[in-house]
């Protein structure tokens, strides 16, 4: 661990919540300029720029590059369902259009949200997502 980090725990968004969460520090790189955190909600571990872990303890956001990475990582077609929550990129199949479309957009609102999935045939639609069936 360098001497350069202090701290164990940042603050930052992480892409697989798709919220804000804390992040503490597993492994240091000074070399690579790499850090790793690993998120306290869904216990994955990522790789940060140290340039971005701020003394004040956020994380700041990552450049729009790895958008493009993510897309790519997220090939898995899933089953829409209005409980479950979806992330940027990820592509849907949607049991009453009979359709296939990514993820475009993402609102969150508390727990629940919106998403506007691009289909193949039926086109932009916006579906719900995280609601809880109490
Ligand atoms: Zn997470």
């Amino acid at each position: 661990m360098a001497k350069r980090s202090s701290r164990k725990l940042y603050d930052g968004w992480c892409k697989k919540c798709q919220s804000v969460r804390k992040f503490r520090v597993v492994g240091w790189n000074e070399e690579a300029e790499l850090a790793w955190l690993r998120c306290s909600g869904c216990h994955s571990t990522f790789a940060f720029e140290i340039d971005r872990l701020k003394p004040d303890g956020t994380i700041a956001d990552p450049p729009p590059e790895e958008f493009q990475e993510d897309q790519n990582a997220t090939a898995e077609i899933v089953d829409y369902d209005p409980r479950n929550t979806y992330t940027l990129g990820q592509r849907i199949r949607h049991p009453v259009f009979q359709d296939v479309g990514r993820v475009i957009a993402v609102e969150k609102n508390g727990r629940s949200g919106k998403i506007v999935v691009d289909f193949e045939n039926v086109g932009q639609k916006v579906l719900v997502e995280g609601r809880s069936l109490r």
